[in-house]
């Protein structure tokens, strides 16, 4: 497997990791299965959330006996001091392992939620005080937000950001060079546009094409899934000229219907979250955590049915999405009940 070097924390890690979060819907042997055959074919970073279930307790099941590094990342969306100590406290009992190599942010939205994480009761003095102890090795930050993962680059806070990244969201592609130029880690979250895209393959490999990538994270719940995933970085080679003009073919068709979180349509005049109720029945539909997603489309405190079709939004999309038509379709498909 290629290698890379995360950033400041000079991890030395494979270009490919594992994303736990779809683990958290199988069986635990399965789980620990899948999890053992990516350290077998070569996997040394991991990344959870408290956010996925069991993901971590899972995964620290699968480490019990492994006998080479694998680097352990996790995050939490705790924004105060007492939630992260609590939450890390979790993590350590739930990975079994002491200590955990990189433990971050997870979804920050806004750069109020940044403030209270930096302020005098805020998470990140938890993290600060794990790190002199040695329970926390680096810190890091994961968002969808490109102009909040912009201003947290330029705090110096952060070992590594994750960001997401595929053949069709391309936005973060200045964050990740600024990144390098700070030798700060970059990992890259969604690598398959949360299951828009099936052939892992290609994917992985246009992503691997970026030099300022440290690491990419697919989530994988299949034997084959990891078999082809891991290939991609274990016999990589560069994309063709056709693969190129494939890639731009998806790019053209996905191209329109697909939601890149972008948040510029925002605010809607009746409070809907637009990018979270397209990311909910992403998950629901195209990654098969039904249960999950609809427990967090549950909470998002409106709805898509209550979009008024005012179109205020969609001049607003640089991606000219219909965006009142797709609420359409997620309110069939999260409201049924
Ligand atoms: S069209 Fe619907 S989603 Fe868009 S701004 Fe109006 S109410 Fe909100
Ligand atoms: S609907 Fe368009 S503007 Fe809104 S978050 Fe998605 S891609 Fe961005």
């Amino acid at each position: 497997m290629i290698q890379r070097t995360l950033g400041k924390t000079n991890f030395d890690i494979g270009v490919i990791g594992f994303g736990g979060i779809p683990i958290q819907r199988l069986p635990e042997d399965k789980a620990v299965s899948i999890v053992k055959l990516a350290l077998e074919k070569g996997v040394n970073f991991i990344d959870s959330a408290r956010a996925y279930g069991d993901s971590e307790r899972l995964i620290g099941l699968a480490l019990k006996g492994h006998n080479k590094k694998c680097f352990i990342a996790t995050k939490s969306m705790s924004r105060t001091y007492d939630a992260m100590k609590k939450d890390l406290e979790i993590s350590l009992k739930n990975f079994d392992c002491g200590v955990i190599d990189l433990y971050q942010f997870h979804l920050v939205k806004t750069k109020g939620q940044l403030d209270q994480i930096m302020g005098p009761d805020g998470a990140y003095r938890a993290l600060k005080e794990a790190q002199e102890q040695g329970l926390v090795k680096e810190i890091g930050i994961t968002s969808h937000d490109f102009d909040l993962i912009n201003y947290a680059l330029d705090t110096d806070y952060f070992s590594t950001i994750q960001f997401p990244y595929n053949i069709v969201e391309s936005q973060g592609e200045a964050l990740f060079k600024k990144a390098a130029k700070k030798n700060i880690g970059v990992i890259i979250m969604k690598p398959m546009a949360g299951g828009a895209l099936d052939n892992g393959n290609l994917a992985i490999r246009y992503i691997l094409e970026n030099p300022n990538i440290s690491v990419v994270i697919p989530g994988m719940d299949e034997e084959k899934q990891v078999e082809e995933n891991l290939n991609a970085g274990i016999n990589y080679i560069p994309l063709s000229e056709d693969e190129k003009d494939a890639i731009d073919k998806i790019k053209r068709e996905l191209g329109t219907k697909f939601c890149r979180r972008c948040g510029y349509c925002l605010p809607c005049p009746q409070g809907i979250d637009i990018p979270a109720a397209f990311l909910m029945e992403g998950y629901f539909t195209r990654y098969d955590l039904t249960e999950w997603a609809q427990s967090r489309y549950d909470a998002l405190p409106h709805k898509a049915s209550e979009c008024i079709e005012c179109g205020a939004c969609e001049p607003r999309c640089p991606y000219n999405l219909q965006i009142r038509d797709m609420l359409k379709d997620v309110a069939l498909k999260l409201e049924k009940r």
